[in-house]
């Protein structure tokens, strides 16, 4: 009985492989494999060279070897309870080898079945009994048949439970040997020629099956070339979107304005402050909204550079709103644009979730009506029922805490407004890219005058006291100090004991003639409103805090802060918690309490006293810890790429980026006949991403 066989392509489900039936689809579902696509992306953990056979009698204990011979004996015996040991004799005309299994005692049969020729991969022990290789990997050779896992260079593939290695690599290789002549071209065969990249199926064989050891590196180049064009031209076509649609073209007089911003604060902006305002001007001047992302690092003075955006909008009579990831944040900016836009009689809105209903619907009468011109606020600006009257603009600081939708929610809040995304956590140009691809980027990369850099010190445990001593005399100079408490992951309740317990010990023990206050995030708003109003008065000495002043609380006279056991903090962590001082003319200290069990703990305790760079600590934190730990994947938006290393293939992303943009830029929509393949690929991606969010 022949069967027409329907032609498979890379959506088709794995259950179309000899063998696979629903059962195993579940276990490969389990590693997101449910199409051949899958599993041709599915790419090993590394490659074992099997291409050379060794007699037993030339092998070496020590050594990783195949053999390939026949089974003289096999015998499976139980040793206790719940333990057995299956032993075989493997012979080849030079000599005999000890095969052992634990708990496998089906192995018996099944090398009985076979033991006229199989071939056997592991590694020699010498017992002192003679030769043994403890649980090799093993595979029958039947005549005129191709062993999979012998031969040749072998992949070795991330499992799962309920799937063996040799079942695996025998799914994949029986889903290429049958449908990978059926996989398209996706890049233009220009793109090909120049870059030096495979084609498609010679790729996807190359990284699985190769021929010669080179071949797998070139394949995976050729992939991750094409994963990272795929997300660029989202991105590129994102871009164009944005860029020609209508948005509000603000009648601005740069000059004029500058003036003013000038006049109303009470320093000189920086160069690069003067430099990012002109970039972001230039852009709500155009008749397209902006999109823009601010970078730079903590205390690089992005307040400025928002509020001047926000005057903009306002002197052409539009709206403005501003939504911070913590109450404590928006607070502190609603004061410092209350303060700076009081003399041009400017009123500035908070709208946070603890107001009470009736101050949330007069803040919401006032914004629908259009009277309130600036609002500043936490999530509660997005909700549903917040209507601006007209919004001009819309601003989003410390992005990285927020996910993409949010961007989203608020860009809905107003007709195309001009988007202003500020980030602080410095991050590495090839995360931005990734992250923020379909933004324009500023970056302020220069610190206001008379900055003293932060010194960190990193002390052991032991040196408690010592550290507490140094604090004292900060505090009789006149300054603040932060302790910042342990972070106990595991309950919020237990965070907040932790940092009770420590304010207590500090002010029983340690300062008893100080004034130490405590800041955590199970207090009510207005309790950490007045704790952060009297720190900022200096009505309190030392503040003993949870991480809830991580992002942009601005106290220019604290001049420490302590980190208890800072080895469990993340680099970008440390760095923002370290960025809440030095913001003063003072000199500042980032004291680290910390004795690191591991070597990264170490590694990373040492790159924070060794650097304020913001860029710097955040590759190191991209190296040590990987994107996904730090960024999280759906939340942020940051794609789960399949073949590409966001470190490792950092030089290919730019390539990619920049023929992505250029494609998109002479054919907008994929139409020309060489660009079809990127256009499908590009659909299925998007596709993929939009299950991945919903998931
Ligand atoms: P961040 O970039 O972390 O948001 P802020 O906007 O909070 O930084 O600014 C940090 C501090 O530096 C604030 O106290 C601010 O008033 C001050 N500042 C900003 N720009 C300048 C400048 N050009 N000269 C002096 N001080 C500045
Ligand atoms: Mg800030």
């Amino acid at each position: 009985m022949t069967q027409e066989k329907p032609r498979a392509n890379l959506d088709t489900s794995v259950q179309y492989v000899k063998g696979v039936g629903e059962k195993l689809a579940q276990i490969l579902a389990k590693i997101d494999l449910l199409t051949l696509g899958d599993l041709y992306f599915h790419l090993p953990r590394r490659h074992e060279d099997r291409t050379q056979f060794r007699k037993i009698a030339h092998a070496q204990a020590g050594e990783m070897v195949s053999l390939s011979g026949k089974i003289i004996t096999a015998d499976t015996v139980t040793i206790r309870k719940g333990m057995s040991v299956t032993k075989a004799f493997l012979e080849d005309g030079s000599g005999t080898l000890e095969l052992i299994w634990f708990n496998q005692p089906y192995i018996k049969d099944a090398l009985l079945k076979r033991r006229e020729s199989i071939v056997v991969y592991g590694m020699v022990k010498e017992t002192g009994f003679g030769l043994q290789m403890e649980t090799p990997e093993w595979e029958d050779l039947t005549p005129g048949e191709d062993p999979i896992g012998a031969n040749r260079i072998v992949p070795v593939y991330p499992l799962t439970e309920g799937i063996g290695q040799k079942r695996l690599r025998a799914i994949i290789y029986n889903a290429l040997n049958l449908y990978l002549s059926g996989v398209q071209e996706t890049l233009p065969p220009e793109l090909l020629t120049k870059h030096q990249l495979l084609p498609i199926q010679q790729a996807i064989r190359a990284v699985h099956f190769p021929d010669h050891i080179d071949q797998i590196e070139a394949g995976r180049k050729r992939l991750v070339f094409e994963e990272f064009l795929i997300m660029q031209l989202a991105a590129a076509q994102q871009r164009a979107k944005m860029q020609n649609e209508r948005g509000i073209a603000l009648p601005l007089d740069e000059t004029r304005l500058l003036d003013k911003v000038k006049r109303a604060i009470p320093f000189e902006l920086t160069s690069a402050q003067e430099r990012v305002i002109h970039e972001i001007w230039s852009d709500m001047k155009r008749p397209h909204p902006m999109n823009r992302l601010l970078q730079g690092d903590v205390g690089s003075g992005k307040t400025v550079v928002a509020a001047s955006a926000i005057l903009a909008a306002i002197e052409s009579d539009y709206q403005a709103a501003i939504m911070a990831p913590t109450e404590i944040l928006a607070e502190q900016h609603h004061r410092v644009l209350h303060e700076l836009f009081r003399p041009f009689g400017i009123p500035v809105e908070l709208l946070v979730g603890r107001l009470s209903a009736k101050q949330k619907e007069a803040i919401k009468e006032r914004v629908a009506s259009g009277r309130g011109l600036v609002t500043v606020g936490t999530h509660a600006v997005i909700q549903d029922n917040v209507e601006f009257a007209r919004l001009g603009l819309a601003i989003i600081d410390e992005q990285h805490r927020f996910g993409v939708m949010q961007r989203a929610a608020l860009r809905d809040k107003g007709l195309n407004p001009h988007v202003l995304v500020m980030t602080a956590t410095p991050i590495p140009r090839t995360l931005t890219m990734t992250l923020y691809g379909d933004l324009d980027v500023s970056i302020i990369d220069q610190m206001p005058p008379g900055r003293k850099p932060v010194k960190t010190h990193w002390k052991y445990p032991e040196e408690r006291l010592k550290v507490y001593e140094g604090a004292r005399r900060l505090v009789e100079q006149g300054r603040q100090v932060y302790v910042i408490c342990p972070l106990v992951e595991e309950s919020e309740k237990l965070q907040v004991r932790a940092a009770e317990e420590l304010a207590e010990h500090l002010q029983k023990d340690i300062f008893p003639d100080l004034r130490v206050g405590l800041l955590h995030g199970r207090m009510k708003s207005l309790q950490k409103d007045e704790v952060m109003e009297a720190f900022r008065e200096r009505e309190l000495d030392i503040l003993v805090s949870t991480t809830v002043i991580e992002v942009g609380v601005d106290v220019p006279n604290a001049a420490a802060m302590i980190v208890e056991d800072a080895d469990r903090f993340g680099l970008a962590q440390l760095h923002q918690l370290r960025g809440r001082v030095g913001r003063g003319e003072h000199q500042s200290f980032c004291v680290l309490i910390a004795k690191p069990k591991s070597d990264e703990g170490m590694q990373r305790m040492e790159i924070m006293a060794r650097t304020n760079n913001g860029f710097l600590i955040a590759e190191e934190d991209l190296r040590l810890r990987g994107p996904g730990e730090i960024y999280g994947t759906k939340q942020s938006g940051l794609p789960a790429f399949r073949v590409a290393d966001l470190i490792k293939d950092m030089a290919l992303l730019e390539v990619a980026r920049q023929e992505a943009f250029q494609l998109i830029e002479r054919d907008p929509t994929l139409e020309h006949p060489a660009n079809r393949g990127l256009k499908t690929a590009l659909e299925r991606h998007r596709h993929r991403l939009a299950v991945a969010t919903v998931s």
